[in-house]
């Protein structure tokens, strides 16, 4: 029995493929590679030794998908694809309402008529919007997510919630990330953005590559210890290995649950700046800016639920995400790009 990992070439699903294949899993992958680059199934492949199965599919396509369903064994679905970009969801609605929840009605359906009724789906802090307090638990109210792209969450939530009702042989797992960052120890895979970073780590790390003059901090004028923005870094290795404990929690129960990921440790920009300088002996340039619209002062986690139902604890320091981020970007300056190759 498999595995499939929609997505699984991005970010986070190659980071849990890596542990699952490590774990003599047998996965398959469907990815459309919108973000993500073939080179990434290489890296997987030198990492572990194993080749995965991959299907270069779109989850809107449900008869190519269908297809994957039939040639495999599928015994669980752990779900990454989807759009993940806050500003530019904000632009571009419908082409997120599109892609992250029909995107994922397709894979239901399909799911449905393969009789595989056991999903782990990525959701995000987002979801807990601008209101709640931090520590953020699974219990607060979920409904102004402050973007389409938070939206695409907040209605998957609820789809896979009224789904479990209607039908008790699904069997779900919500989780909710905070804030992923860092890479495999290999450095062989990692964040890849394309064009300029939205997000903070990969800024940090190509200002330190050289590729950008200074990061922008957004504002130093938040209620925080040093009034700038605090967030709940977690090693994007812990997260993937916080997949592996829902697949296995999904086989002993039903209905559905909701689990935050992250540490319950919250760090301000500042903090992860000299974090960053100290456990890599690097200065980074940077200058304080106006608010980015929209953020909030502090978001981090309560992870009683995960450590408690799951027996999931994360295990890597903020140092290890500060260095093993800068190694990424150090072995990788173009990301999966091998500009060397381009000689003409
Ligand atoms: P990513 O963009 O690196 O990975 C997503 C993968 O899905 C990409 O490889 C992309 O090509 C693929 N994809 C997108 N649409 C597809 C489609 N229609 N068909 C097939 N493949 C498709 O993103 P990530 O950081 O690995 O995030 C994975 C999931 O976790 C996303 O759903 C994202 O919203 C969620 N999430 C991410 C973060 C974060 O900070 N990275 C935080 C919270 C939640
Ligand atoms: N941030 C920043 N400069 C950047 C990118 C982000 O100061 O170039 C800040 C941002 O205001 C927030 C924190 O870093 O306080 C984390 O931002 P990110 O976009 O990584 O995550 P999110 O805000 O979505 O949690």
């Amino acid at each position: 029995m498999a595995i499939l990992i929609t997505g699984g070439t991005g970010y986070i699903g190659s980071h849990t493929v890596v542990e699952l294949l490590n774990l003599g899993t047998e996965v398959v992958i469907v990815d459309n590679y919108y973000n993500s680059k073939p080179e990434v199934l290489n890296r997987i492949k030198e990492i572990t030794g194993i080749e995965p199965t991959f299907y270069e599919v779109d989850i809107l396509d449900k008869e190519a998908l269908a297809e994957v369903f039939n040639k495999h064994r599928i015994q669980s679905v752990i779900h990454f694809a989807g759009y993940k970009a806050v500003g530019e969801s904000v632009g571009k609605p419908l082409m997120y309402y599109k892609n992250n929840i029909a995107g994922t009605i397709a894979l239901l359906e399909v799911m449905e008529e393969a009789g595989v009724k056991d999903i782990v789906f990525s959701s995000s802090a987002t979801v807990y919007g601008l209101d709640n307090p931090s520590p953020l638990k699974e219990n607060m109210p979920t409904m102004d997510a402050n973007s389409p792209y938070g939206y695409t969450k907040v209605v998957i939530e609820q789809m896979l919630r009224d789904l479990a009702h209607s039908d008790e042989e699904w069997s779900i797992t919500i989780l909710r990330y905070f804030n992923p960052i860092g890479a495999h120890q290999s450095a062989r895979i990692g964040e890849d953005p394309q064009g300029i970073p939205n997000n903070l780590m990969p800024y940090i790390t190509q200002v330190a590559i050289g590729k950008r003059e200074k990061l922008s901090v957004f504002g130093n004028d938040y209620d925080t210890h040093d009034g700038t923005g605090v967030r709940d870094y977690i090693h994007v290795v812990d997260l993937a290995i916080g997949h592996i404990r829902a697949i296995e929690k999904n086989t002993e129960k039903r209905g559905v649950k909701t689990y935050n990921l992250g540490t319950g440790i919250g760090y301000s920009v500042l903090d992860l700046v000299k974090a960053f300088e100290e456990a890599n002996d690097i200065t980074i340039n940077y200058e304080i800016t106006d608010r980015r619209p929209g953020d909030i002062d502090t978001c981090y986690a309560d992870v009683t639920l995960a450590n408690e139902e799951l027996n999931w604890r994360t295990e890597k320091t903020l140092m290890d995400m500060c260095r093993d981020s800068w190694n990424w970007q150090q072995n990788n300056p173009s990301g999966y790009d091998n500009l060397d190759a381009v000689t003409e």
